[in-house]
């Protein structure tokens, strides 16, 4: 059975217009996306942009309420779930960003933005917390005397390192990433996706990783999803797919 597996998903985006805000229209972003993905599988998700990339993945996670459509999770159908009855879920599932910087507290130290999911999930506190912080720390590669600096003293890579070290907190099955080293330097770009390989050969949680780039995408992915006005039009081993252009 896939850790994940997503059936018809459609969303349906009201738009609203004029002084009263009324509704004028309504963007189909996604319109019957269906695929599986494997634990400790990486799902690559391409294509244009405007073509429903994001709106997909932040529907999987339920940060976007689906307009229809199965979201499986180890079996289980998440979509009509209550905020309450969808928490346990929340914990198996992260995302990392586009811009890092964006999603970090600015006044939060680096150890307390990695270590706030513990807290808020009530896992650990005091000493133990920190010590399992700074094991997180080390595992994306950043020192745990960093800990204590805020983000605005980390570069863009190492800022990405934070919200991997987040993600990572809770041991997620699955995690989201949405072009999450489109914002760095190319040179880093590398690096971070070498660290990404590199944690799931470890840990074995799944990806579904959004790019634009599709070197980016071939490099980390096993199996590649190719969107195209809200609908995934070709799905297929990475190998295949570049073999046949
Ligand atoms: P290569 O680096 O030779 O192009 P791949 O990137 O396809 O090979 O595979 C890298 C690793 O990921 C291999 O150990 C392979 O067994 C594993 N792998 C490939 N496809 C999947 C999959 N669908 N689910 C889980 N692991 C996979
Ligand atoms: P991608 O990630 O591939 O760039 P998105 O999922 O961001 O695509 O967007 C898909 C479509 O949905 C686009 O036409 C976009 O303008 C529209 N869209 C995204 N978010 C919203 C929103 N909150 N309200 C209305 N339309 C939206």
């Amino acid at each position: 059975r896939p850790l994940l597996e997503v059936t018809d998903l459609v969303k349906h985006y009201a738009v609203r217009g004029g002084v009263l805000r009324r509704q004028v229209g309504t963007v189909h972003a996604v319109d019957g996306v269906s695929f599986a993905l494997g634990a400790g599988e990486t799902l690559g998700l391409v294509g244009e942009s405007g073509c429903g990339k994001s709106t997909v993945a932040r529907t999987v996670l339920r940060l976007v309420e689906p307009t229809s459509g199965a979201i499986k999770l180890d079996g289980e159908d998440i979509a009509p779930l209550s905020k309450t009855a969808l928490r346990p879920y929340r914990r198996s599932m992260q995302i990392v960003f586009q811009d890092p910087f964006a999603s970090l507290n600015p006044r939060m130290t680096a150890g307390d933005i990695v270590g706030e999911p513990l807290t808020v999930h009530g896992l650990a506190t005091g000493a133990k917390k920190q010590e399992r912080v700074a094991e997180l720390f080390q595992q994306v590669g950043l020192r745990p005397d960093q800990m204590k600096n805020f983000p605005h003293q980390f570069s863009g890579g190492q800022r990405q390192r934070i919200c991997i070290a987040r993600a990572l907190s809770l041991g997620p099955r699955l995690i989201v990433c949405d072009e999450p080293v489109s914002a760095l330097d190319v040179s880093i770009q590398a690096q971070v996706i070498n660290l990404l390989i590199d944690l799931q050969r470890k840990q074995n949680f799944s990806y579904l990783f959004i790019a634009h780039d599709l070197a980016v995408v071939a490099h980390i992915s096993h199996r590649v999803a190719v969107m195209y006005l809200g609908r995934i039009v070709e799905i297929a081993d990475k190998h295949e797919l570049f073999a046949n252009p």
